[in-house]
């Protein structure tokens, strides 16, 4: 695959002039992509790099996916938006397949991630306040991650973010994760839901416990409280399953998906329980929530991911790459600690050189992250090949081996 700008001198050529208009919001290589396929990328001097980072764990095909074409093109040339106030039919078919999976039974659309915890928020409240007397608060989590809205902010547990954007919206008193009694301990009269990620993502893949998550849905029905989960990462097959609430054998009252519902495309939904589901006309809507653009897109990625095989090839590529990860880790660093479900894991490396290994990776036409300084991140596309995580071992290890190398 080459570049289509190739005959043209690389836009990167200009950089950093190039970025004046650009707010900074954070550093970035000198690199400019142009084009991309399954799990590649290239960019535009012609140079191709393996892709497990996938537009942080958005394009759940990879790179233009034959299957998103499809739909874009078909449904671009026959309808992209007829306003939120009338109804559009992949809107209402793809609501009831998300619906259907989930065990739930209302789906509202919106956007972003964090558009649809706002939204879960939001409904969270309005239930406190027609059935539990005005209870508001949301438990939430220390180094949870819900989106950067200044109420998803406040329901995120990032230390790094304390006196940012002062002052905070109130009521949402953090526990720990998988320390069901430090939950307990926040729990009272004004406490109406618990929030949660399955698998903490930002945080560097921290697993919610299967356990524990049990013990949350039996604390929650019992004190007759929301059980929310933010399966804005994990959902859509990530770990294995279509949503990572499915290991624990669990059904909460309200569940949000967002980053793979729409394989690279901005689409996102809340989920809510029939009993649960008390918005009323205008209190929540967006312009372009539900829109048949993106809602053909989101529906081509559930077929795809709920036809027969799919989830299964995530688990066994899964297994794959953490088993390659456990020799890769042996090779380099004397061991390291896998973590994470399916598609969704991080390698411990005991050390801060995460963001040195990203960097000799990024040298090598490897894309990894590192959202710890001492770990690693691997969020491939889910039709990812067995050879392509080989390959991603290989390239790790040589980085890795680099990093050590310039130490010595
Ligand atoms: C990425 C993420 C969000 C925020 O999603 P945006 O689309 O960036 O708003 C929220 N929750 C979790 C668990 C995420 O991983």
């Amino acid at each position: 695959m080459t570049s289509p700008l190739a005959a043209l001198p690389p836009v990167s050529a200009a950089l950093p002039s190039a970025t004046a208009a650009l707010m900074n919001v954070g550093p970035k290589p000198p690199i400019v992509f142009v084009a991309g396929r399954g799990s590649r990328v290239v960019d535009d001097t012609g140079r191709s790099y393996l892709d497990f980072v996938q537009g942080w764990a958005v394009n759940t095909l990879g790179h233009a996916a034959p299957e998103m074409i499809d739909a874009l093109t078909r449904q671009a040339s026959t309808l992209i938006n007829c306003s939120p106030t009338f109804y559009n039919t992949p809107q209402l078919s793809l609501a009831g397949k998300l619906a259907a999976a989930s065990g739930l039974d209302r789906v509202f659309f919106a956007n972003s991630g964090a558009e649809a915890n706002e939204g879960a928020i939001k409904l969270a409240r309005k239930w406190g306040g027609l059935h539990r007397d005005g209870a508001h608060e949301i438990i939430t989590f220390w180094n949870g991650f819900h989106g950067r809205t200044l109420a998803t902010m406040s329901a995120s547990g990032k230390a790094q973010w304390d006196g940012l954007f002062e002052p905070r919206v109130p009521g949402f008193p953090k526990a720990l994760l998988n320390d069901i009694a430090s939950v307990e301990r926040l729990i009272s009269d004004k406490t109406v839901a618990v929030m949660l990620e399955p698998i903490q993502g930002e945080a560097g893949v921290v697993p919610a416990e299967d356990g524990f998550l049990r013990d949350l849905r039996a604390l929650t029905r019992q004190n007759n409280m929301l059980l929310i989960l933010d399966e804005v990462q994990t959902g859509m097959g990530r770990t294995g399953t279509m949503f990572g609430f499915q290991h624990a054998g669990i059904t909460p009252d309200m569940v949000t998906l967002a980053k793979g519902l729409g394989g690279g495309v901005p689409i996102s939904a809340l989920l809510a329980a029939e009993a649960v589901s008390v918005f009323e006309p205008g209190d929540q809507g967006g312009t372009y929530g539900g829109n048949p653009l993106m809602t053909a897109v989101g529906e081509a990625i559930f077929d795809t991911v709920a036809a027969p095989g799919f989830l299964d090839h995530v688990a066994a590529a899964g297994a794959h790459l953490e088993q390659r990860l456990y020799e890769v880790a042996a090779q380099t660093v004397g061991g390291g600690a896998v973590r994470g479900r399916g598609l969704l894991l991080a390698l411990d490396l005991g050390r801060d050189i995460g963001p040195a290994v990203v960097a000799a990776a990024l040298k090598r036409g490897l894309l990894i992250n590192s959202p710890r300084p001492h770990l690693l991140r691997f969020m491939p596309a889910l039709n990812v090949t067995l050879a392509e995580v080989d390959e991603m071992a290989e390239g790790l290890t040589a980085a890795l081996l680099d990093v050590l190398a310039a130490k010595a």
